[in-house]
């Protein structure tokens, strides 16, 4: 196993600051709806119970994620499914209403794709800033196949994944990595390009994590990589946002 970075475990890398189990590269929730997969991760180190139900902050309003009955509730005061479906469509049809006047057939872009899918207000609540955010791009100048759905849910149900099982291992991620590479030679700070006909000539098989147009030496062309910046603080409160 070699690394390039000082440390095992890539993006699950965790640090103990303050006493706090900080994941140094993102929050990380552990999901799986593969019962042997959740078994083999148990064997290994106990998980806690933690279902992620992230909050949404748009101008000041709080809104639950992913979009559910709690959320329609925050955003129109619905209080039932048949009120919250009433009030999608009316949006839904609307934006459709829009682009075919416009005499667009298929939506052209994300902007339009979204709003013929959940409405302006969802969209430019829940969606837009976040897209753009991620993509680095205006929601109206990326292709609309990066959304074909965006789901909703008609139930009370702010937990962000689908999966049977989720959770964060007690103790961190580092205690379940340095578990899996128990007995197995671990090269920190070493670059597989550095020295890629040895590695290549010492294994049977070779699991790659890295770049995959350096991989292939750029001949398919380069890769429009998007990347995370981290800034840490440490906060003298014991809960600062009640969420992550
Ligand atoms: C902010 C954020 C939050 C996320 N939250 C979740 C979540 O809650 N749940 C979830 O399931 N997923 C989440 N993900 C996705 C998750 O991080 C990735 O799917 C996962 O880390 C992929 O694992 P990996 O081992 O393939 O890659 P990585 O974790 O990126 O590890 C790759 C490793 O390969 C090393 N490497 C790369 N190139 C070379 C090279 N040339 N030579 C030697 N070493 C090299 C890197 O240094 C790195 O340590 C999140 C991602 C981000 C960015």
């Amino acid at each position: 196993m070699i690394d390039k970075r000082t440390h095992t475990g890539g993006n699950l890398h965790c640090q103990e600051l303050e006493g706090i189990n900080v994941h140094k590269y993102g929050a990380h929730i552990f999901h799986t709806s593969n019962r042997e997969i959740w078994q083999f991760v148990n064997s290994l180190v106990e998980f806690n119970r933690f279902t992620n139900s992230p909050v949404a902050n748009y101008q000041g309003k709080l809104y639950n994620l992913p979009f559910n009955m709690n959320t329609f509730n925050q955003m129109w005061g619905t209080k039932t499914p048949e009120e919250a479906e009433a009030k999608i469509n009316e949006q839904r049809s609307e934006a459709l209403e829009n682009i075919k006047t416009q005499g667009i057939v298929t939506p052209r872009n994300l902007e339009e794709q979204a709003l013929t899918l959940v409405g302006k207000d969802i969209y430019q609540r829940l969606v837009k800033g976040y897209t753009e955010k991620q993509w680095g791009r205006k929601c109206s100048e990326l292709p609309a196949f990066i959304i074909k759905r965006l789901p909703v849910r008609f139930t009370f149900d702010n937990n962000y994944f689908n999966d049977t099982f989720q959770g964060i291992p007690i103790g961190g991620y580092n205690r379940l990595i340095n578990t899996m590479l128990e007995g197995i030679e671990t090269q920190l700070e070493t670059n597989y390009f550095s020295e890629r006909n040895y590695f290549n000539s010492i294994a049977k098989k070779i699991i790659f994590t890295g770049q995959i147009d350096q991989f292939y030496d750029y001949r398919f062309g380069n890769l429009e990589y998007r990347t995370v910046r981290f800034e840490h603080k440490t906060l003298q409160t014991p809960n600062f946002q009640a969420t992550p």
